[in-house]
């Protein structure tokens, strides 16, 4: 299709925000962190308005910064998704450049009536679209659900705060409730083209091994993991039976409400895989009211920990990202994140506790390392799991909790399955001796955090 239909059913909409000279013109529905066709509400809102184009903007300033593994996964859930359009249509529209620039051309180009989107509540993607909906002057950005069962913004405590604490939250949440899936039927759209711009080459990737992309595979993900006694495997790295959704859900190849729905349907006393989706939207809410936590401290108190800096930094942090501590169960977290861009909740726990408490590195340097490698790297997740690991994020994590990296492997990883998959070199020469004692390191830390609190 051009783009442009005859009028036969437009909605009162269309003809006021349309050409007036007869003829309908499409929307755009602009793929963001929503990358599927089912459950999709925005694409729902932009189908039933008449011809839709759907485009994918490549933002220039997210790829670079983006670690390869991310790029790589991008551009691979970007072809599923235009594979899964071609079914229905001419594909997926990319574009290369500033979205606030390319949006306006490309609605100008094909004379759009509207641009639809799924609403973004991360500080970066809230401040691009304010201004993306001021470039496109009088064509409309019309924000239709959330990545989320619940949007942010929309719980809050009977006094009208926002809540700070977990439990009451997901109380709330669970008490809301959510709506059935989105009945979006790419069958039924009819779906526009345009001209494409060439995607980046994927970057080389050697010993890493992704998930397969895409909405396709991330259904099958789910329908493999649900039924997992998950309660009893959570917390156990060797034996590697978590749903890992999670690289999904940040890219939007599967929405929450469709596990949510699911679970509803088939398991509905399973109560543990609805908290860890609860977890996650939490630490969306959080964010959304607190955009400065991303990186500042959620609880300032703890700002004045001694941390170290210049070349100890350097070596220490290093240290750790390439998993040469000499504590197997950090390293081999660590060569975990490398090799897969991604780690178990345990151990993501762990190393994060290790490079704070053991190592005196303070929580950025080490969320900014994660956000980088992380396939599923998601700004609210990750710097609020960060800092609760550093004792200064919502709920209470007491500082003094400090996880011994060795008891912990003993306990959930018992017969050293885990650590060996990813050491090699572990029992040899080869494998390092410890870079700092851990009951040493655990007392400066519990001191430092004495003298801190005797300050105040
Ligand atoms: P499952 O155990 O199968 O859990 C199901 C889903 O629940 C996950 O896919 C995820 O969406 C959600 N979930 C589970 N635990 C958490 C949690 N603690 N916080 C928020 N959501 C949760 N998760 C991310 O998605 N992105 C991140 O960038 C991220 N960074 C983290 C950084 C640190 C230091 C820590 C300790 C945790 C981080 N997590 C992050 C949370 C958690 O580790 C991952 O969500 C989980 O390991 C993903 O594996 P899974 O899908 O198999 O999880």
């Amino acid at each position: 299709g051009n783009g442009r239909h005859d009028l036969a059913s437009g909605s009162p909409d269309l003809l006021r925000s349309g050409r007036q000279d007869g003829t309908v013109t499409s929307s755009i529905l602009w793929f963001r962190r929503d990358l599927r066709l089912g459950d999709h509400p925005a694409l729902l809102a932009a189908g039933d308005e008449g011809p839709v184009l759907p485009v994918f903007v490549l933002d220039e300033a997210l790829w670079a910064a983006s670690g390869r593994p991310r790029q790589a996964f991008l551009l691979r859930s970007l072809r599923a998704l235009d594979a899964d359009l071609r079914r229905h249509g001419p594909g997926l529209v990319i574009r290369r450049g500033l979205p606030e620039e390319v949006l306006p051309e490309l609605a100008d180009e094909v004379a759009a009536a509207a641009v639809h989107v799924t609403a973004d509540f991360a500080p970066y993607g809230a401040a691009r679209d304010e201004r993306v909906a001021r470039a496109l002057g009088d064509v409309p950005l019309v924000r239709t659900g959330s990545p989320y069962a619940v949007a942010p913004g929309r719980l809050s405590t009977g006094a009208g705060q926002p809540y700070k604490v977990y439990t009451p939250f997901s109380k709330a949440w669970v008490d809301h409730g959510w709506r059935a899936p989105a009945a979006s039927d790419p069958a039924a759209v009819d779906w526009v083209g345009a001209p494409v711009d060439e995607l980046p080459e994927e970057p080389e990737l050697v010993g890493v091994m992704l998930p397969e992309a895409g909405e396709t595979a991330a259904l099958a993900r789910w329908d493999e993991f649900k039924g997992t006694p998950y309660d009893d495997v959570r917390d156990r790295p060797d034996l590697d039976e978590t749903s890992r959704l999670s690289t999904y859900l940040r890219w939007g190849a599967i929405h929450p409400r469709t596990l949510l729905a699911d679970l509803d349907a088939r398991h509905p006393h399973e109560r543990t895989f609805r908290k860890e989706l609860a977890w996650r939207e939490f630490h969306a809410h959080v964010l959304h009211h607190w955009p400065d936590s991303a990186r500042d401290y959620y609880k300032p108190e703890l700002k004045g920990l001694p941390y170290v800096t210049g070349r100890e930094l350097d070596e220490r942090l290093g240290a750790w990202a390439d998993g040469r501590t000499g504590y197997p169960i950090v390293d081999a977290g660590m060569r975990q994140l490398l090799g897969e861009g991604w780690m178990h909740n345990r151990v993501r726990m762990i190393v994060a506790s290790f490079l704070v408490k053991d190592l005196h590195v303070e929580w950025t340097h080490g969320a900014r390392h994660f956000m980088r490698h992380l396939v599923d790297g998601d700004l609210a997740s990750n710097q609020h799991n960060w800092q609760w690991v550093a004792g200064c994020g919502t709920d209470a994590a007491p500082y003094f909790r400090i996880f011994n990296p060795t008891t912990q492997g003993e306990r959930f990883d018992p017969d050293s399955t885990y650590v060996r998959r990813w050491l090699p070199e572990l029992g040899t020469d080869d494998y390092p001796a410890p870079i700092v004692d851990h009951a040493e390191q655990r007392a400066a830390t519990l001191e430092a955090y004495q003298h801190l609190r005797g300050q105040r």
